[in-house]
């Protein structure tokens, strides 16, 4: 890939030696892995590099290389701010919206840092010094691949980084099945492969690591699932009760929306997800095949946004009270969903 803006990026990257790097609220393989791969190049340029979430991924990716280094903004905001205010640099991974990373982004205006955007969402928002915002690449590590080659740190690439660049790729596209696969996504691949990485070890720690919460949790939503045949939908519910009686752990219902798209014919699928902590609070996941606009419906109805295929939102109130609100809007999209 061609970046205009590489030579101004290689400046900033030279010139700034305190950076820091954050990945989006509840960070995905993705955010997690694309953050930890620039971590462990910025290491090998001596620079100082802290990565900091606003809050803890999912059990399953704690054994990415430097999981333990990431300090968390829910946890620890000072220190996070005195370090934030330090910096003369900061990356942003895997979003485009300050709103993605909640508080910790009024934390971030405040600073006079330099800000780098490395993203594939769409529709970017205006805060960095510079973007590098690529919605048709399928994830923030393919696309922080290319920016690393282009500042020819290809060198720099080691089997710990390729670790995590390949966690990245995986979770971000379905583990290779979505549209956004392309040829240059396998060559990439090829060259963290050659790299001897242990893909069958990162495959089985994200997917089959599982507790049996999670699994209980996916019996329940599966049972709660409705098909609306008419309109080629599927959609799931959790309650707050439900969670409880499972022994729900963050990260226990992680992937199971796209078992509505596994039903014949179904192009659209929905998971309403109550909050464990908080009342009224539902977090939904939508997840579509072809041309219906996940990103489009959550942004009307839910407050949210994401890719066409792949996107999230939320509502205020019980999940009932959002399942009735997607139900009275969702017959308008007929011939969306049906052609
Ligand atoms: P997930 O369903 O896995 O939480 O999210 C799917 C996609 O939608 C992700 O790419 C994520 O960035 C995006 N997304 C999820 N929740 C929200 C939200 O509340 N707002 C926006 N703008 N995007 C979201
Ligand atoms: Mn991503």
């Amino acid at each position: 890939m061609k970046f205009n803006n590489i030579h101004s990026l290689k400046d900033i990257i030279n010139n700034c030696k305190n950076i820091v790097i954050i990945p989006h609220f509840n960070p995905d393989g993705d955010a997690i892995g694309s953050s930890l791969a620039l971590h462990g190049i910025l290491k090998q340029l001596n620079k100082k590099s802290t990565v900091i979430s606003p809050n803890m991924a999912p059990n399953f990716y704690s054994w990415a290389p430097s999981y333990n280094e990431i300090i968390y903004f829910d946890e620890k905001s000072e220190n996070c701010i005195k370090i934030l205010n330090q910096s003369d640099l900061i990356f942003t991974l895997d979003f485009n919206d300050l709103k993605r990373i909640g508080d910790l982004g009024d934390e971030l205006e405040k600073t006079n840092s330099k800000i780098v955007m490395i993203d594939h969402h769409q529709n970017p928002t205006n805060y960095a010094t510079l973007n590098f915002s690529f919605p048709n690449v399928g994830s923030t590590c393919e696309l922080l691949y290319e920016i690393l080659l282009s500042l020819d740190f290809e060198m720099l690439i080691n089997k710990d980084i390729s670790t995590c660049l390949y966690l990245g790729i995986m979770t971000d596209t379905g583990s290779f099945q979505y549209n956004s696969v392309t040829s240059r996504t396998h060559q990439i691949i090829s060259r963290l492969l050659d790299q001897n990485i242990d893909h069958n070890f990162i495959y089985n720690k994200v997917y089959n690591d599982s507790s049996s919460s999670r699994l209980k949790i996916l019996g329940i939503a599966l049972n709660n699932l409705v098909h609306i045949k008419e309109l080629n939908t599927a959609y799931m519910f959790l309650t707050k009760e439900d969670l409880e009686n499972s022994n729900y752990k963050k990260g226990d219902s992680e992937g199971i929306v796209n078992y509505g798209l596994s039903l014949k014919n179904v192009v659209f699928c929905a998971i309403f997800i109550e909050d464990l902590n908080e009342d009224n609070n539902v977090k939904i996941s939508f997840r579509s095949i072809g041309n219906f606009k996940c990103n489009e419906f959550a942004n009307d109805y839910f407050s949210g946004g994401g890719h066409i295929n792949a996107a999230g939102g939320k509502y205020e109130g019980s999940s009932k009270k959002a399942v009735d609100h997607f139900l009275k809007n969702i017959f308008n999209y007929k011939n969306k969903l049906t052609q």
